[in-house]
């Protein structure tokens, strides 16, 4: 038995989920390939935060998370909820964790204070311990909580998942692109609620193809692309990569010395230009040209360049971001918002 199933509770130090060469590989259907979903994915998400998995459509976010839901059955791996090994102990590693889906799947015929006994039931939640009526206020359902599930708006099915994420009082809840087509009344009030349950000590779990989005909520991102895991950090750590300015000066004659100056990072291309690397928090333009001016380059030309988490993101997911063609750098890529600093 290892550590983290001591008395079969897990330790309050582990992580809230344990991800080691997860794969997954979808059957094809008639005449169709088979499709590597998730390619050997390992993660570990700490216990307490409000953690993005960011990636483009069909990365394979929700995948992950259907896997973690037990909706989807993992081709190999390993995944431990909650200090709660997914295979050795199904039962604990479900309870441990709420997922609000991707999908609108609900049953048309269940008003939401159904569907909430309903869901108690399932996870063997005691009559006395079921907080439905303040569930449902909490994700604004309670003036409906008698209406048919059919009759309900996008929006408050929408809601309705959530409150089902929520009544066994998991330790996780995951949310699968909760706002996506969401209107701003209600994307308010999933952020509203994220952040409580958060403090409240929650461990949440987002997937988002917004950047604006998983910057704003998250304390951590891991971007996934192609079933794969390409990067992850804190958010102030991305953040401050996106912090990161390039200028790029075409000298007037060569380069006998590189500028040397703290906090600027010289380097000469094979074109002959001069590319500094500074972070714009702590220099200025004007000191990256003293530097330049003082190792006595002559500037004939001069441009600056910016990079935003869509940059890091881009860079990561498609190559490098300077690949982008100067006319195309202000286009909005692959329908995800533009972040600026
Ligand atoms: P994301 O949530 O990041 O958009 P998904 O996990 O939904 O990505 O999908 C990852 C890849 O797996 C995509 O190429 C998608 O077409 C494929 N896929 C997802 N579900 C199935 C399935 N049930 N059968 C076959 N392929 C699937
Ligand atoms: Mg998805």
């Amino acid at each position: 038995m290892s550590d983290e199933q001591t008395g079969g509770k897990g330790l309050m130090t582990d992580a809230a989920i344990r991800i080691s060469g997860l794969r997954k590989t979808y059957r094809g259907g008639k005449g169709q390939p088979e499709k590597q979903a998730l390619k050997g994915i390992d993660l570990t998400i700490p216990r307490g935060s409000v953690f993005g998995l960011l990636g483009p459509n069909g990365a394979g976010k929700s995948t992950l998370i259907n896997i973690l839901a037990g909706l989807v059955v993992k081709s190999a791996g390993s995944v431990t909820i909650w200090g709660f090994d997914q295979d050795r102990n199904p039962r604990q590693s479900r309870a441990a964790i709420g997922v609000m889906p991707q999908e609108l799947n609900l049953d048309p015929f269940f008003t939401p204070r159904g569907a909430l006994e309903v869901q108690a039931g399932l996870y063997g939640v005691p009559k006395a311990e079921r907080r439905s009526d303040e569930i449902l206020e909490l994700v604004g359902l309670s003036d409906k909580a008698e209406a048919y599930a059919r009759t309900l708006s996008g929006g408050m099915r929408r809601r309705l998942l959530l409150a089902k994420a929520l009544v066994h009082h998991p330790k996780i809840l995951v949310l699968d692109e909760p706002t996506a087509g969401v209107d701003i009344e209600l994307r308010q009030m999933l952020w509203t609620n994220v952040r409580k349950l958060n403090e409240q000590g929650m461990t949440i779990i987002l997937t988002t193809h917004y950047l604006e989005e998983a910057q704003e909520m998250c304390d951590e991102i891991a971007i996934i692309n192609h079933g794969e895991k390409i990067a992850q950090d804190s958010t102030a750590n991305l953040l401050s990569r996106m912090d990161s300015r390039t200028m790029v000066i075409v000298p007037d004659g060569p380069v006998v010395d590189l500028p040397a100056s703290d906090g600027v990072d010289a380097a000469l291309r094979d074109d002959g230009n001069l590319v500094l690397q500074y972070r714009s928090a702590q220099t200025s333009a004007e000191q990256v040209l003293e530097s330049v001016r003082t190792a006595n380059i002559r500037i004939r030309d001069v441009r600056t360049e910016e990079a935003d988490l869509e940059d890091v993101f881009l860079a990561l997911t498609s190559g490098r971001a300077d690949d982008v063609p100067p006319g195309d750098q202000d286009q909005p890529h692959r329908g995800m918002h533009r972040v600026k600093l």
